[in-house]
């Protein structure tokens, strides 16, 4: 493993676990949003449920489901900011190294252009800008509520018709946030249309989606900034029968003549949901090779490259060339 892969695949860990706290967190806003309907039912105890019980009920429902809405969005939000900082660390990390060996201090100014990537690719993403059917992340997520709420209504229209009484409702409810196959066999008989739905399925590939294509996204972009880049290579975990085929081929085909699973920095494809795969910078020099380039440079020979990448970023750069 080289020095760039190593240092993109403890950023890609970074995202991981950002990921999966994040999905602990969705777990739990619904656990509580379905306790407090469950509570709600438990308060009329063995009354059994009629259509009149149920009017209030579905207000107390629509005010739970816009609190869901609200934290999945300020979750998911905050959760996108992160994937995509820590995207932006895999180059930061690799410039540091240049420049150390080079013998150069870049100054602090120099993080500044990778908080403008990330912020840009936040933006991308909760706009919708990024997708071609240009939908916000709002606007996903109110769907998530609207499917919610129907999922609730119709749990509450199949208990009065099976005559339960609300303190039953209410740990059906509870069921309801649990795994399919630890609700018990009761529940899919008394609910066939939830039988095998997770109540938070949509909310958890949202999430996971939108953080991977804010690392990714910012990962690509910025490696477009350095100018010792060659291309991006396409990291797939290839696990046999859960690394899908359009990832393998991705991470093995050459398609631009660059090497197996490189593409050209400012050509990659988007991943798909759920998607897992690394964006690692291609750099065919090793580190030591690439500073020298950058210290001859600095001290007076000719260099395009470096005077047209100099001439784009220079700004954020202490030093000055002479
Ligand atoms: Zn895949």
């Amino acid at each position: 493993m080289n020095e760039y892969v190593k240092i993109a695949m403890a950023t890609r860990n970074k995202v991981s676990r950002v990921t999966l706290e994040q999905q602990k967190q969705i777990l739990k806003l619904y656990n509580d949003v379905i306790k407090e309907l469950s509570h709600k039912a438990a308060e009329s105890g063995d009354k059994s449920l009629t259509q009149r019980w149920t009017l209030d009920y579905i207000n107390q429902l629509k005010a739970v489901k816009k609190d869901l809405r609200r934290e999945i969005n300020k979750q998911i939000r905050e959760s996108i900011k992160q994937g995509a900082k820590i995207g932006t660390e895999t180059e930061q990390l690799i410039f540091k190294e240049i420049f150390r060996m080079a013998n150069i201090d870049p100054g602090e100014h120099f993080t500044e252009m990778f908080s403008q990537v990330q912020d840009k690719v936040v933006k991308d993403i909760i706009s919708g800008n990024l997708y071609k059917d240009n939908k916000t992340l709002s606007i996903r997520i109110w769907s998530y509520g609207e499917d919610f709420e129907k999922d609730i209504q119709y749990t509450v229209n199949q208990a009065i018709i099976e005559k339960k009484s609300a303190s039953e409702l209410a740990n059906d409810l509870e069921k309801f946030v649990r795994e399919p196959a630890k609700r018990g066999t009761d529940w899919g008989l008394c609910y066939p249309s939830l039988k095998n739905k997770k109540v938070d399925y949509n909310a958890m590939r949202l999430a996971r989606t939108s953080i991977n294509h804010a690392y990714q996204n910012s990962s690509i972009q910025s490696s477009n900034m350095n100018p010792f880049v060659e291309g991006i290579k396409w990291h797939s975990a290839m696990v046999h029968g859960r690394t899908c085929e359009l990832c393998i081929e991705r991470a093995t085909e050459d398609k631009y003549g660059l090497g197996p699973g490189i593409f050209p920095k400012n050509d990659v494809p988007l991943d798909h949901a759920n998607g897992l795969c690394t964006m690692i910078p291609y750099i065919s020099r090793s580190l030591i090779e690439v500073a020298d380039e950058l210290r001859d440079w600095i001290d007076g020979s000719n260099n395009s490259r470096l005077d047209e990448w100099y001439n784009e970023y220079g700004d954020y750069f202490a030093y000055k060339k002479i």
